[in-house]
């Protein structure tokens, strides 16, 4: 078995600590320390005389491979009425900041970073759309709908979560082949990049963050395979659904919305969203 991307930037991550480099955690996980640490390391190379790629660089093109796709960004809920079993907001924060506005903001803050990501690769052609652009809401049938439109290869709907004021932690959803999913495998490899790359966003920030881990779930419509139109052979979208935090805990309303780094935070689960998303599309281009 050829070895694989995640194989060569922990290796190249391992490179570059040795040769005194902060290349991050050695984790597996490819976040901002290793990115600066390849731009202090190009910086070094070509202070002497050498590019990268050049003979004895030990970072290769192919770890940052060309992503291509459509992607569509659904947040969760919008405007003033339930309609097609979406409500118009379900989770509010504890200071009061709906479920409806954190999800749009979360999705314009994805499509830039995704954007971002794609222009820093070349070779890569990735479109991203959103379900709605404003405070209106749409049925969950037509939500998917955008999705065939479009033709995508990925859709996430973006969620907050709320309960009893205590209960936390992060989860994304996915449907079962048991629940007549076509694709169920290419969603849960999905829904496991996403929830395990928000998660470790979150739990850089906040040590008690809990993960909740990929779970099945039958009543969501958004995911369903009919209204993706996955039953079709030439284009199978790789759906699912992340529910971020429980934002009616306090201190993941503190975390997330009221607190000095918040800002930094939705940031970062942007980015972490973002980065996931680019991951499933280089898998697959
Ligand atoms: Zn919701």
């Amino acid at each position: 078995m050829a070895t694989s991307q995640k194989d060569i930037r922990k290796l190249a991550q391992v490179l570059l600590r040795d040769q005194g480099f902060y290349s991050g955690e050695i984790d597996g996980l490819w976040g901002k320390g290793s990115n600066a640490a390849f731009a202090d390391y190009s910086r070094f190379l070509r202070a002497s005389g050498q590019e990268i790629g050049s003979e004895g660089a030990i970072v290769e093109d192919s770890t940052v491979g060309s992503i291509t796709g459509v992607v569509v960004l659904d947040p969760g809920h919008g405007g003033k009425n339930k309609t097609g079993g979406s409500s118009a907001n379900n989770a509010t924060s504890s200071s009061g900041v709906p479920e409806k506005t954190m999800t749009l903001e979360l999705a314009k803050l994805i499509r830039k970073e995704l954007n971002k990501i794609s222009s820093g690769r070349p070779g890569s052609n990735v479109k991203v759309h959103l379900t709605r652009a404003g405070d209106s809401n749409l049925g969950l049938a037509d939500r998917a709908k955008v999705a065939r439109a479009k033709g995508a290869n990925v859709f996430v709907s973006i969620h907050y979560n709320g309960f009893d004021g205590r209960v936390r932690g992060t989860e994304t959803l996915i449907l079962s082949a048991a629940n007549g999913n076509v694709n169920d495998a290419d969603d849960r490899a999905l829904a496991e990049r996403v929830q395990s790359r928000v998660f470790a966003a979150l739990s850089s920030h906040d040590p008690k963050a809990r993960n909740r881990g990929v779970k099945d779930n039958q009543r969501l419509g958004v995911l369903k395979d009919v209204h993706l139109q996955n039953p079709r052979a030439d284009l199978k979208t790789r759906a699912c659904l992340a529910e971020v935090e429980f934002i009616d805990v306090d201190v993941v309303d503190k975390l997330l919305n009221t607190g000095p780094n918040a800002k930094a935070v939705r940031l970062d689960v942007a980015r972490a969203m973002a980065e996931a998303i680019a991951e499933d599309l280089e898998a697959h281009s």
